[in-house]
């Protein structure tokens, strides 16, 4: 079993070796080995029900909100015109969610690896998901994302990863060659965002994934935003694509497609959009 539950009742993070958060336990709602990871749900009193895998924490009922927003209305945003999105991963279903409420978009297909991810998310954490997978738009394909792109002929506006960090059933989802096969699968001028770890505590991650996008599309950047839960400061969202103008759009740009989508927020707003390609010296120097 990944992670540490400790006598006090402590759920111990075992992503780092010389640092780790530490969330108390309430009640365990599931903790067994699914066919492919380590998955445990609890409560806690200050983030409300976490699902950790491997040893990580994955998503909180409490914090989602930023890191489900980011990475979906900023490239959906940015991009204008979006009606295929491919999810990658997103088992918990709160990705699903946040592009669904983009009414003109006609179709997220959601390839989740772990079944059992999907089922467990919807049994204990319905409030990530909120009935996203009883969407008539929604596609959900139980299968490897990385054989998925290599294999399907599909093509989307936009391909957001949203894996577990590259180790495991996630690994293969920060290789040059999966990059690769995303770019094949974009329509001209879409964009790829993925999950891309703390830089400040996985810089080798954040260089790793700047060479290998960059080597495959014109435009390879990040943009961050602070998820409490993901310890160690700015979460990293990588970005790509080949229209170069797509991550230098002003906030008056933005926020007419903001209004007209009509969402409802929690972190994400046009300014912020905008204010997240701004990175800190040290990424910025990391990716020199
Ligand atoms: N927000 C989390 C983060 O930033 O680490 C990610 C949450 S989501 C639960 C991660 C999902 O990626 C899991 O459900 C896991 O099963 C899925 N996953 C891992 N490797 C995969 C693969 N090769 N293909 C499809 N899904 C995969």
């Amino acid at each position: 079993m990944s992670g540490s539950e400790s006598d006090s009742g402590w759920y111990d993070e075992t992503l780092y070796p010389d640092v780790a958060q530490r969330l108390r336990m309430g009640r365990v709602l599931h903790r067994d080995r699914t066919g492919l990871q380590d998955l445990v749900i609890f409560e806690n009193p200050v983030l409300g029900r976490v699902m950790a895998l491997d040893g990580v924490i994955q998503t909180t009922e409490g914090d989602e909100f930023v890191y489900h927003e980011m990475l979906t209305h900023v490239p959906i945003l940015a991009h204008g015109r979006v009606r295929r999105v491919l999810i990658v991963g997103g088992g918990d279903g709160g990705m699903l969610r946040r592009c669904l409420e983009h009414k003109a978009v006609e179709r997220v297909t959601m390839v989740e690896i772990d079944r059992s991810v999907v089922d467990l998310s919807m049994a204990h954490l319905p409030a990530i998901s909120a009935g996203a997978f009883d969407d008539p738009r929604s596609d959900l394909v139980i299968a490897d994302g990385c054989a998925f792109v290599r294999e399907t002929t599909e093509r989307f506006d936009v391909i957001i990863v949203d894996s577990t960090d590259p180790h495991g059933p996630g690994a293969v989802l920060f290789t040059e060659d999966f990059y690769a096969d995303c770019k094949a699968r974009l329509t001209p001028g879409g964009v790829l965002v993925t999950q891309n770890g703390v830089p400040f505590l996985q810089p080798g991650e954040l260089k790793d994934s700047h060479r290998r996008l960059g080597r495959r599309f014109g435009d390879a950047g990040f943009f961050v935003a602070p998820v409490p839960s993901y310890y160690g400061g700015f979460m990293a969202f990588g970005w790509a694509t080949d229209d170069a103008a797509l991550r230098r759009q002003t906030a008056e740009a933005i926020r007419p497609r903001f209004a007209a989508a009509g969402l409802v927020t929690r972190y994400y707003t046009p300014d912020i959009h905008v204010a997240s390609f701004a990175l800190p010296a040290f990424m910025l120097d990391a990716l020199k």
